[in-house]
This record gives structure tokens, C-alpha cells and sequence, in this order.
């Protein structure tokens, strides 16, 4: 298994064609192979020039899975499973990416691919029941269906900083890493951001670069990963009972296998609860999360997680200023993705890292030399990176913005936030099926076993639709609006509402502040789902 480029040898799409799938990352190929094995005529579109999707993009010195190895992985082919081999507990981005080609070469999947392709319209045609697709390689393509597969964090977002265009060193978004890598050493590199990808890729550039500094404004809670190399016995034992050991997890609320605490953490003695954080500290991993019932609901619960993580964070880190700055605090534990760090902390403690606190001193603007503060402070760099996140879950959809029934815009229906039923479909978009997104459990669980859902649960749609002999599949208004209420109303009673994160869209200016993603449990989804479609996809108005 190797990554190929190509750029030259582009194989064009099909003019017609029963279904497309936009994106070549986990979610398109599994629906590619799977439409195909239906004996669909199905054909991919990929804007990158090869496949992988994030772990194509995300290329960072660093970036690594937050799920175990044996459990972020696909799970729908026995031979599949026997035959790779993973090396870590949790699997690094080159690793991940050997996977998705050995995937894609085992399946012969590039056959069926357009790389270096970008969809940039889509419009309904209500008469012919059909979507014209366009793309940037002036390709047009009249589909049925539409699948897509194009990511919940596939749009990189720069930072909203006045000049953030203007830096005359070298720019880089980690969600963008050149391919070919960069040379840190003896450069002044300024870090913007340290959610996930910062806390992943600060400790790796530290090691190469002159001096690093760190403009943080908010601190977040950072965990052990305790990162190693895979129990090869441990990894056997698995693949013996893959099916059983993956039934678990399509059946836990997060999509793993980690044990949820029945305990209230305010019931039980503070210094027992102490020592279960320890346990977690030690282990390493986000299980912490779920080690009592109420840790993601009670405020007072959490912060006896909260106030454990910063007393580490006081002794990891040797300066006290840094080690206050970097102390999360406005903001309940829980309430933002929590990060797995490797080094993150230690990292501080070198002579070459320093620290800034915009939340204190703010940054004023970027500026041809580095970055400007409002005391008047300037940092004077050759290499910014912006660790800055993405447009999560609507920003590769409205970069298409398809035009659905009426001339209707999806941003434009989507105004106020996602509106979808199961997460799957939109009202006045039929024939359009987004896999892993907005409405659905998605970024919030372990998304390999989301993706493998939705994409059963999809392709099974089309194969009934194809055989009942119907052309059209449209979510209907009232169960559209029903579950987008009930989506609502589940995270409402969670601190998620309580962290000012990408969850809700707060690092893209202007967004709708909603909490999109599903938070009722993977295996409720999942059995929601299923009866739905036992019901003959009852809320699906066909025909
Ligand atoms: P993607 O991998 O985003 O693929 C979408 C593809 O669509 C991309 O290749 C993109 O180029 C393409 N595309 C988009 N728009 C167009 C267009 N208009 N035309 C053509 N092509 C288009 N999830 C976890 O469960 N655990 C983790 O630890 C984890 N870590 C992550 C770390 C990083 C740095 C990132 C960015 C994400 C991480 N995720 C993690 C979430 C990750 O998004 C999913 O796990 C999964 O890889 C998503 O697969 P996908 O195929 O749905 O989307």
C-alpha cells in the first residue's frame, strides 16, 4: 500500500450515474465500496489527489487518533481486520493514512475516484428527480443521489484577527501541513491556538525550532495519552472476536468501549474520588470523562475533575506564571473536547518556549514582522501557524451550498443552525444524504463507528428505494423539525452548552451559536435509526 498522486492521470466522472459520493475520507470510501458491491453505478469526487480525507490534510508534526487504534478502524470486512496490523495504542497520522490506502487499494477503490476534483455546485432538478453536480474541472454529472461524505472538519478557519493575511514569514494552518514537510530548525515560530491540533503539534515543533511562543487564550483541559506501542497479544486476542468486541461498541453512548461510572462524584468521598482521577491520570486517555454518571452534567461534579487537572498542571509546569496561565478556568471540565496530551505540559518547562496570555494582553493584530499586541508588545517570528480549528459540520457543505427544491439555498435553509431529520436528510434536499454530520452523534463519539452506520444505514436507503422502484426520498417538515427539537433538547441539560467551543461555532465569526450533534448515545441513534427504516423510513416522504 502506497499514496499515489494523481494529478495526471485524473479519471473524468461518469455524465450519469445512480449515486455520487463527494470526499474520499473514511465516510466516501466505505459508501463507494459499499454502492458498488449493491451493483450501483457510483462514483467518488475528491478535491485532495489522493485519499484520506483529515489524515490527508492534517499532516502536523504530532497528529495522532484521540481513539484507540483497534477501535478507530473500519469494521465491516472480516478480511480486513485480520489482515492489518496496527503499532500503537493510539495511531499517528502517517499510520492512519497507510490504512486508508491499504483500504482503498484492497478494494480497488481508485478505479472509481476523480482526485484533484472539486464539487463546486449542486442543483435539484425536480422534473428528472436528479442532482447536476458541477465541479472545478468543468466536469457536469446528473445523479440520483448524493452522498455526502465531505467531513465535519474538512474547512480549515484562520483566525479573526485584523492583518491576518498580512504576516510576511511563512503562514500554515495545520489543517493544511505542507506534504513535503517544513524545516523548523532556527526559525522563530509563533503557535496561534491550543485546542487538540496545538496541544499536539506545540510539543513536536518545540523539539526543531529556534524559540517558540505560544499565544494562548484559552487554556484547555489537557490528559495523559500515555501513547505506546500496541499489546501485539492483546491486538490478536481482538481480531479472534472482532465481531463481538465491535457489537460493543456499536452499542455504547460514545461508540467505544469505555466503562461509564453508575457513581454521582459528589456522593463519593473526595479523596476516593482523587484517587479514581489518579488511576485515570496513570492509564492515560479521555475515560476520565465517564468516570462517575454526572461528570458532563453537574457543574459541582465536574469541577472536582477540573480542579484534579490544574493541580497537575502546578506541578508539571516549573515556572508558576506559565503554569497559571496555562490552568484552564470560565469554563467547566468537560464541557470543550478534552485534548490528549504527549509532552504537552513538560513542554513549558524548556528555555525556548515562552508563553503569551492574549486573554490578558490581546493580540492587536499580525503584522509583515510577527504579531502585535494591544500593550504594544510585538513578537517577531519567521513562521506562524495557526492551530485554529475548522468550520466544523456546515463548512464543506456550504462551500457546495446546493440548491434544493424551490431554488432554496442550504445555508439559506440552515440559517439559524442545522435542520435535519436523523441527521441524515434535509427537507427540500431530496436525495441527499450526509454521512457523520450535523444532527447525529459524529464528532462526539468515536466517528469510525458513526461513519459505518450511517453508511449502511444510507446505502440500505437507496438499495430499498431502488428496488420499490421509487426516484424520490425526502425527509418530511414535521419530523425534520421533531428531531432537530429533540437534538436540542438532549445536549440542553449538558455542560457541552457551557463551553464556548467549536461544538457550538464559536470560533467561527457569525455562525449560529447551536449545539448540532446528537448527544442521546451511538447505540440510541443507532436503534432510532433502525426503526425508522423498519418502518418502511417512516418521516421519508418517497416516491
Ligand atoms: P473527512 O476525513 O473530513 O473527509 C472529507 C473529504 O471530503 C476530504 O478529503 C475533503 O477534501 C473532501 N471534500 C470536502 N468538500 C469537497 C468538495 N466540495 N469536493 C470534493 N471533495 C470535497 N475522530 C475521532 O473519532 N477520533 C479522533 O481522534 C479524531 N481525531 C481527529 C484529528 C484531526 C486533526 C481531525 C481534523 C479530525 C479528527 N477526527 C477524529 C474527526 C475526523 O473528522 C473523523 O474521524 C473522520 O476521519 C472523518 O472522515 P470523513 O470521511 O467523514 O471526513
Amino acid at each position: 500500500c502506497h499514496e499515489r498522486t494523481t494529478v495526471t492521470d485524473r479519471i473524468a466522472p461518469p455524465a450519469r450515474l445512480d449515486t455520487l459520493v463527494v470526499g474520499a475520507g473514511f465516510s466516501g470510501l466505505y459508501a463507494l465500496h459499499r454502492l458498488r458491491e449493491m451493483g450501483h453505478t457510483a462514483h467518488l469526487v475528491e478535491r485532495a489527489d489522493q485519499v484520506g480525507g483529515v489524515w490527508h490534510w492534517n499532516r502536523y508534526p504530532g497528529a495522532r487518533c484521540d481513539i484507540e487504534s483497534v477501535d478507530y478502524c473500519y469494521s465491516f470486512s472480516r478480511d480486513l481486520v485480520q489482515e492489518w496490523n496496527w503499532s500503537e495504542r493510539y495511531p499517528a497520522q502517517p499510520e492512519i493514512l497507510a490504512y486508508i490506502n491499504f483500504v482503498a487499494d484492497k478494494f480497488d477503490l481508485r478505479s472509481s475516484i476523480s482526485f484533484h476534483t472539486e464539487v463546486d455546485s449542486m442543483v435539484w432538478d425536480e422534473d428528472a428527480c436528479v442532482w447536476h453536480v458541477t465541479t472545478d474541472r468543468g466536469d457536469e454529472i446528473t445523479a440520483q443521489h448524493v452522498v455526502m461524505a465531505t467531513g465535519q472538519l474538512a474547512v480549515p478557519q484562520l483566525p479573526d484577527i485584523p492583518g491576518v493575511n498580512d504576516f510576511g514569514g511563512q503562514t500554515i494552518h495545520t489543517g493544511n501541513w505542507p506534504h513535503e514537510g517544513i524545516d523548523l530548525s532556527g526559525q522563530r515560530v509563533g503557535v496561534i491556538g491550543t485546542g487538540s491540533s496545538g496541544v499536539q503539534v506545540i510539543p513536536q515543533i518545540a523539539k526543531q525550532a529556534e524559540h517558540l511562543t505560544v499565544f494562548q487564550r484559552t487554556a484547555h483541559y489537557a490528559i495523559p495519552a500515555r501513547n505506546r506501542p500496541l499489546d501485539q497479544e492483546y491486538a490478536a486476542d481482538l481480531k479472534e472476536r472482532f465481531e463481538e468486541y465491535r457489537e460493543i461498541a456499536r452499542n455504547h453512548p460514545g461508540g467505544t468501549h469505555r466503562h461509564i461510572g453508575e457513581d454521582s462524584a459528589l456522593d463519593v468521598d473526595p479523596e476516593a474520588v482523587i484517587e479514581t482521577f489518579e488511576g485515570h491520570w496513570e492509564r492515560g486517555g479521555p475515560d476520565i470523562l465517564a468516570a462517575y454518571k454526572d461528570i458532563r452534567t453537574n457543574e459541582e461534579a465536574a469541577e472536582r475533575a477540573g480542579s484534579f487537572v490544574r493541580d497537575k498542571i502546578k506541578q508539571l509546569v516549573k515556572d508558576p506564571v506559565k503554569a497559571e496561565i496555562l490552568q484552564p478556568k470560565g469554563y467547566p471540565f468537560g464541557s470543550k473536547r478534552l485534548v490528549l496530551e504527549i509532552d504537552y505540559y513538560d513542554t513549558y518547562n524548556r528555555d525556548n518556549v515562552s508563553l503569551v496570555d492574549v486573554k490578558a494582553d490581546p493580540i492587536d493584530g499580525i503584522t509583515e514582522r510577527g504579531i502585535r499586541l494591544v500593550s504594544g508588545a510585538e513578537h517577531e517570528l519567521d513562521v506562524l501557524v495557526h492551530a485554529t480549528g475548522f468550520d466544523a459540520l456546515t463548512g464543506a457543505l456550504f462551500n457546495i451550498d446546493p440548491v434544493g427544491v424551490g431554488g432554496q439555498r442550504l445555508s439559506e435553509a440552515w440559517k439559524d443552525g442545522p435542520q435535519t431529520y436523523l441527521g441524515i436528510s434535509t427537507h427540500g434536499f431530496p436525495n441527499m444524504y450526509v454521512v457523520a454530520g450535523a444532527g447525529s452523534p459524529s464528532v462526539i463519539s468515536n466517528v469510525l463507528i458513526s461513519i459505518e452506520q450511517h453508511v449502511e444505514w444510507i446505502t440500505d436507503h437507496i438499495g430499498w428505494l431502488a428496488k420499490n422502484g421509487l426516484r424520490r426520498s425526502e425527509a418530511e417538515l414535521d419530523h425534520q423539525e421533531q428531531w432537530t427539537h429533540h437534538v436540542y433538547e438532549v445536549a440542553q441539560p449538558t455542560l457541552f452548552m457551557k463551553g464556548n467551543s467549536w461544538y457550538v461555532g464559536a470560533n467561527v465569526p457569525g455562525k449560529p451559536r447551536v449545539f448540532a450533534l446528537y448527544l442521546g448515545g451511538v447505540g440510541t441513534y443507532r436503534q432510532i435509526c433502525q426503526k425508522v427504516a423498519d418502518n418502511e423510513y417512516e418521516g421519508f416522504a418517497t416516491l
